[in-house]
């Protein structure tokens, strides 16, 4: 059975002033992880026996659609579903049918998500229908055994029909890739060349310590600077203005004229221009992914139809946004910088 969300024009809005913290940044994007379930265990991302969390303690799909909401109510004009695997959550289309309302109406610039990719054949049309134009699919390598390796359960040719299907749909598609020493250290051209082949953009993202893995992650770590300084030995380098409302900052590379962002939390702190934070599925707020503070909105979300208790918890939380994170990857500590999983927060 489909789950028919309510789907209510944004309420004129008992809290309108938009989110300010103390440093005077506007909080015009939200994270929303819908599920911390996912079809993957990437090595980097999660252990590979994951307990997840029951059922009754993540929010309901009418439960999201309200707090999202919430915040574009208070100007919030970007709004990105992830996890876990977004498009393993049941009845997820309801959802996002329901949220693209605030596409219709202009209240949000933009309703995009991040996703494996192993479920686009199946939601690709759907997911243009429902107002969305451009989504990040998630590949690390082109091999398909490293990328069984990489992600311990997944096909890689199950994810590029997934991602033709979405071009196909119309959708811009920009792929991510973790870069991993020693393992797809060597593949980083190749990537570049694939994706500005077919059309699309590429970022490169740095692997952030977050939550147990069962591993070593100072193997793993690969800065970015490395990475930009080998590019540049063979394609030249253009830095760009270009922005997608996220941390990434561009170049394009004269010879395949497509665009490469490098997400660098380790090598560049990003902090100084951060527009956004984070709702997992439980409703928890995080206002800093690499910061253990956060606040509970599923609590005042429940305790009333309205929303006020929810905007003043929202009010109250962004008053503690923090300046910024301080990640480091450091072999002789050898704890995560922070506890949680990316699959929790939402990466
Ligand atoms: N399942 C979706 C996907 O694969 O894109 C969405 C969730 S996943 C957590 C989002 C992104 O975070 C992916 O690109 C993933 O590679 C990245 N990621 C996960 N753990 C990470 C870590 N510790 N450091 C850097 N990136 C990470």
């Amino acid at each position: 059975m489909v789950t028919q969300i309510d789907r209510r024009p944004v309420e004129a809005p008992a809290h309108p002033a938009p989110i300010v913290d103390p440093f005077g940044r506007e909080i015009t994007y939200l994270r929303v992880s819908v599920t911390d379930r996912c079809d993957f265990r990437c090595v980097y991302c999660m252990a590979e026996d994951m307990t997840f969390l029951p059922k009754r303690d993540v929010l309901s799909l009418e439960e999201l659609d309200r707090l999202c909401s919430a915040f574009v109510a208070r100007g919030v004009r970007k709004l990105r579903l992830t996890g876990g695997e977004p498009l393993v959550r049941k009845n997820i289309m309801s959802l996002i049918a329901s949220l693209g309302r605030h596409v219709a109406s202009g209240a949000l610039d933009e309703l995009t998500l991040t996703t494996n990719g192993s479920q686009l054949t199946r939601y690709a049309g759907e997911l243009a229908g429902h107002g969305v134009r451009r989504i990040n699919v998630s590949v690390d390598t082109l091999d398909p055994e490293k990328f069984r390796a990489i992600t311990r359960w997944g096909e890689l040719d199950k994810v590029l029909d997934g991602i033709r299907a979405a071009q196909s749909a119309g959708l811009h598609v920009k792929i991510n890739a973790v870069a991993l020493r020693g393992v797809n250290e060597g593949e980083i051209e190749d990537l570049v060349r694939w994706t500005h082949g077919e059309g699309m953009d590429l970022t490169l993202i740095e692997t952030m310590p977050l939550g147990e893995i069962g591993g070593d992650r100072t193997d793993q770590y690969l800065p970015l600077s490395l990475v930009r300084e080998r590019l540049a030995a063979r394609w030249t380098l253009e830095d760009i203005p270009y922005k997608t409302g996220g941390p990434a900052r561009y170049v394009r590379i004269a010879e395949t004229g497509g665009r490469l962002g490098f997400i660098t939390p380790l090598t560049h702190n990003f902090c100084e221009s951060c527009n956004r934070v984070r709702v997992t599925c439980t409703g928890t707020l995080f206002m800093c992914l690499g910061q253990e503070d956060a606040a509970d909105l599923r609590a005042p979300l429940r305790a009333s139809e309205g929303d006020e208790l929810l905007q003043a918890a929202i009010t109250e939380a962004i008053s503690r946004k923090p300046k910024g994170h301080d990640f480091v990857i450091d072999r002789r500590q050898r704890q995560p910088a922070v506890s949680r999983h990316m699959s929790v927060t939402g990466g």
